[in-house]
């Protein structure tokens, strides 16, 4: 399933791939010999500024709270395969810098196509082809001019359901609405009616990661100084060098850049002396951070169809509603992975796992049947109580203007950075939003 598969397609990329680093020069630029920046958090973003503030010649520290680098760019192969819990597809492959990242890093990926599927109603019912295909298209005809009727303060779910109340109850549409809007940007009811459709897109296909979207952070890490657990909870920039309190200890460097995702950032994790601009406080507050949890389960033998996405569409939203086949990648592993999103996707993780998988496996058993086997393993997600992370991705809530996006990048005294996805107006949300933004902030270190 394509997220962001109504997100404009403006701009084709052309000129990105540019973007990404070559293997790292030997010499030293003079200009930067000695001085020093501390980058906190080794996410893609921090790890693509890190590399090229090194390659320019300066002291680079990368200081990540975590046992590993990558951020949520992270792959469980515990069961012979990698799960990747953050991100799994290259949305748009041309001119998408992680499509040259994922070739130099040796990342495998597998072509996933949408017209590859199979969707069921209650009671096992096949949905119509047809039937989904005219949904699919009226919605993205209606979501190319609802932003009209929308308003400050409103949100997306109340200006749809008031042109369109006939959908409230309608399945196919709560889930068409949750797999491709609330998956790809948030809650519905907190969701901006003016901006849902912000971002852009890059053109080509969809390939999703089948050896690990962490080959790319693993990779991009090599040679560089990062110091792994090391959890920072205070920045002060008020002198000539910027302090930064991490594990009981104090470093300092000219230069800070804080990666760390918007969740952490609203939960007030690191203080800073002084305190943030106003306007830096206010896009904290106002850009959502939405919750989405994903799920991987394995079984002896497959019973589901050869399809790539089987989807499902319950009465409860947001809830296990479609399932991508992992076996269509990786014939020798009968597993599916599965989604929960918002508040359902909060909901999960206070469930134990017996009770996610009787969930996930009551959607199975009505359309495969009662006879088919429990699953062996299962991994999960908690986003939201990730303490790393605090929520999945950022995006356009109600009260969120385009310009806060802008001031989540904003650089305070000309010592302070941000990047980080949240902080790519273009690309918020994604890997390779998240990579631009690593490398333009080492662009405006090495420009000042
Ligand atoms: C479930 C899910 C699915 C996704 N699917 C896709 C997808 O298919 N395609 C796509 O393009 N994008 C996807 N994304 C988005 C993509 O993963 C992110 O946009 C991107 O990885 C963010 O990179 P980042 O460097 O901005 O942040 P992060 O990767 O979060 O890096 C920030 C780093 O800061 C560290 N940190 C946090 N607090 C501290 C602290 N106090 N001190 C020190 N370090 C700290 C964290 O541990 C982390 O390593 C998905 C994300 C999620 C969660």
């Amino acid at each position: 399933m394509k997220r962001r598969s109504f997100i404009k397609q403006t701009l084709k990329g052309a000129g990105m791939v540019m973007l990404v680093p070559t293997t790292l020069p030997n010499y030293k630029e003079e200009k930067w010999a000695g001085k020093s920046v501390i980058i906190i958090g080794a996410g893609i973003a921090g790890l693509a500024a890190a590399r090229k503030l090194k390659e320019k010649g300066l002291t680079v520290t990368v200081l990540e709270s975590q046992d590993r680098v990558g951020g949520r760019l992270r792959s469980n192969r515990s069961l012979g395969v990698a799960f990747d819990e953050g991100a799994s597809w290259i949305h748009g492959t041309q001119g998408n810098p992680i499509t040259d990242l994922a070739r130099k890093s040796g990342m495998t990926t597998y072509e996933t196509l949408d017209e590859s599927r199979k969707s069921y109603d209650l009671g096992g019912a096949v949905r119509d082809a047809d039937v989904y295909d005219a949904a699919e298209e009226k919605l993205d005809a209606i979501l190319e001019t609802l932003m009209n009727e929308g308003g400050a303060g409103r949100s997306f779910e109340t200006v749809f359901f008031q042109e369109y109340p006939e959908y409230a109850k309608d399945r196919l549409w709560r889930f068409l609405l949750s797999t491709y809007m609330t998956f790809d940007t948030g809650d519905l009811d907190q969701l901006s009616s003016t901006l849902y459709d912000e971002g852009e897109e890059f053109d080509g296909e969809e390939r999703i990661s089948t050896n690990g979207y962490d080959m790319i952070p693993k990779y991009l890490a090599k040679g560089l100084n990062v110091r792994l657990n090391q959890r920072v909870t205070k920045v002060d920039y008020s002198g000539s060098m910027v302090l930064v309190s991490h594990n009981g200890t104090t470093s300092k460097a000219d230069y800070v850049l804080v990666t760390v995702p918007l969740g952490v950032l609203k939960e007030n994790v690191i203080e800073f002396t002084p305190d943030l601009p106003q306007a830096k406080q206010t896009a904290i507050e106002k850009v959502g951070m939405n919750c989405v949890n994903k799920f991987l389960l394995t079984w002896d033998k497959a019973f589901w169809d050869d399809v790539q996405y089987i989807s499902y569409t319950p009465e409860e939203k947001d809830k296990f509603n479609y399932f991508v086949n992992v076996k269509k990648f990786h014939p020798k592993i009968n597993a599916l992975m599965t989604f929960a999103y918002a508040d359902y996707g909060r909901e999960t993780e206070s469930m134990t796992d017996d009770a996610v998988i009787d969930e996930i496996m009551a959607h199975l058993q009505d359309i495969y049947g009662e006879d088919i086997p429990d699953p062996t393993h299962m991994l999960r997600t908690k986003w939201n109580s990730n303490p790393n992370a605090f929520g999945a991705y950022s995006f356009t809530a109600v009260g969120t203007e385009m310009r806060h996006f802008d001031d989540l990048a904003e650089e305070v005294n000309d010592k302070l950075f941000f990047a980080g996805e949240h902080t790519e107006a273009d690309y918020f949300s994604t890997a390779h939003g998240a990579y631009l933004s690593g490398i333009r902030e080492a662009d405006k270190i090495l420009a000042l």
